[in-house]
């Protein structure tokens, strides 16, 4: 008999939601984690001054409170608690004005006519629209299986045009002014991973516009979610271990029956599910030779991200100012810092691609302690800047690593992003400044093994590796060709994010083939 019903590779966000999900439904589970912690990207660390929190990996969570892994695995009463502002984003100009989208739509309208009174016309007509129409879909979209062939969202038919079109276009169509348009691009590439020239992906612009999926911090810092994912699993009867890195899932006639750890030990279940990338678990952990070679072929042709993050985290003396007439920026959840028009914004992404270190800009900047006072000492603020870069900075002809070039650009270039900000963000002195920790995108790739590219999200968010195309139309009900594998990490639907999709479809998937029922 097997030792468990079900391992888990990798105790992350989704991984801890499937394995939950799995044991309240009487399974033995048991998720691996290669790390001394649980909870993968879900980390939030004292690393810059004692008494100053910082979440290493981002800081806006969508707004976990309404979704099935929060119902089912009840994590209220694990104190996961989220507090959802009510300025959600900022774009502050370089003539002192900002464009600021709260959760009010009027608010956010009085914002848009400060630039062009048409548009904020537009935007309220849109909203009045678009929100009930995502807000129906959202859970239903993101927290089941995608449905071969469909597109992701269904939209009436006079919207439908807009959904084959890229984000740039749709923007264009809707609306005159350049900075509005900037302002909702900006939107999409963190924390979704969609820039603004990806064909197909359109119905993403419309997403933002409608402010169904607004996002939140999670109050205590991103890590107090792990620990209540935890908490859910031990409590529903499932276990968990750290520092067991798995190197190899265990293959006999067709199927996958355990896996083995780095130390040799190996470990057998009915099911294996893993929250690894795709080629790590297809070939790294299985192995081409048990695979069909046309499968492999595909692996091995998905595109990982096209742009990494370069995060600087900040200790301040006291909060941002932005300098702007109403002061509203200085309260938004995320302050979208230096590209002010849909040119400049593919100015940015032409130079990451090009693998070169930008001027910081299209940076985004979250100051998580405005909304949870609890992250830094009283008064005094938490922030991190998030800026996208290549991952592999062309090289000098020296023969150096990306390792090595990283190494060499942190300081300096963490300098240049804090400098940046500072140009719109202009009451901080220098001895507001306490500390600043730089994370380059190499020091993701080695800290969080998932992310060989410091990405955000195993995987380009682009049409073809969305939906029912996630990772490959062949894989993306979470299923592999070999029995009793699965797949449930950020390269599968619905893509990056604290979310723990991915986790509850893949467990629903699971559930069927194991012929669990709810509660046991
Ligand atoms: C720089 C950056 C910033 C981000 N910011 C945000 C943000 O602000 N908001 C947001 O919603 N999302 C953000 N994301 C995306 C988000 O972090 C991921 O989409 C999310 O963490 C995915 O959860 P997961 O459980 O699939 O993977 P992970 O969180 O990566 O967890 C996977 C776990 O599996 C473990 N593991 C992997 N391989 C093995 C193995 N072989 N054996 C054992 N264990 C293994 C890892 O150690 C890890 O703990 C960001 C990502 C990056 C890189």
């Amino acid at each position: 008999m097997a030792d468990w019903d079900v391992i888990v590779i990798g105790a992350g966000s989704n991984g801890l939601v499937l394995a939950g999900e799995l044991a309240a439904q009487g399974a033995r589970v048991l998720a691996l984690e290669a790390r001394l912690e649980a909870g993968g990207l879900l980390t939030t660390e004292e690393c810059s001054v004692p008494g100053y929190w910082h979440n290493m990996l981002g800081a806006v969570h969508n707004a976990f409170a309404a979704t099935p892994p929060y119902q089912q695995l009840d994590l209220a009463r694990e104190y996961a608690r989220f507090a959802v502002p009510p300025v959600q984003a900022a774009l502050p100009l370089r003539d002192g004005r900002a464009l600021v989208f709260h959760t009010d739509v009027e608010a956010t309208c009085r914002s848009l006519a400060t630039v062009s009174a048409r548009d904020a016309q537009t935007y309220r007509a849109l909203h009045a629209r678009l929100h009930p129409l995502f807000a129906s879909q959202l859970v239903e979209t993101l927290y089941a299986p995608p449905a071969p062939g469909r597109p992701l969202w269904e939209l009436p038919a006079d919207l439908q045009p807009y959904a084959s079109l890229t984000p740039r276009q749709v923007v264009e169509a809707l609306f005159e002014s350049p900075q509005v348009q900037a302002a909702v691009l900006q939107q999409l590439a963190v924390p979704w991973g969609v820039l603004p020239d990806y064909a197909g992906m359109g119905s993403m612009a419309l997403l933002a516009l409608s402010g169904a999926a607004p996002l939140a911090v999670a109050l205590g810092g991103a890590h107090t979610t792990a620990q209540a994912l935890i908490r859910a699993l031990v409590r529903r009867g499932g276990r968990y271990q750290v520092l067991k890195p798995v190197q190899r899932v265990l293959v006999e006639d067709g199927a996958a029956v355990g896996v083995e750890l780095s130390d040799g030990t190996r470990l057998y279940s009915r099911a294996v599910v893993s929250s690894s990338g795709l080629s790590q678990t297809l070939l790294e952990m299985v192995g081409a030779e048990h695979l069909d070679p046309a499968l492999v072929e595909r692996v091995q042709r998905f595109q990982l991200d096209e742009f990494a993050l370069f995060a600087v985290h900040l200790a301040l003396a006291r909060p941002p100012r932005y300098d702007t007439a109403d002061g509203a920026a200085d309260a938004a959840l995320r302050v979208l810092v230096g590209v002010e028009t849909p040119d400049e914004c593919a100015d940015l992404w032409r130079e990451v691609r090009a693998g070169l270190l930008p001027e910081p800009r299209g940076m985004v900047v979250t100051v998580p302690s405005l909304f949870d006072a609890r992250q830094a000492p009283p008064g005094h603020h938490t922030a991190v800047l998030l800026q996208p870069v290549p991952y592999a900075v062309t090289a000098p002809p020296d023969g150096s690593t990306v390792a090595e070039r990283w190494e060499a650009l942190r300081d300096a270039y963490a300098a240049r992003c804090v400098a940046a900000w500072r140009r719109y963000a202009r009451n901080l002195t220098d001895s507001d400044i306490l500390a600043q920790v730089p994370l380059t995108p190499h020091d993701i790739a080695v800290r969080y093994r998932n992310y060989a590219r410091g990405a955000l999200g195993m995987g380009r968010m682009s049409a073809d590796q969305a939906g029912g195309n996630r990772p490959l139309p062949e894989l993306a009900q979470y299923r592999t060709p070999l029995r009793g594998l699965y797949l449930c990490g950020t390269c599968m639907h619905p893509g990056p994010g604290w979310l723990g999709a991915a986790g509850h479809n893949a467990a629903q998937i699971v559930a069927r083939d194991l012929g669990l029922r709810p509660g046991g």
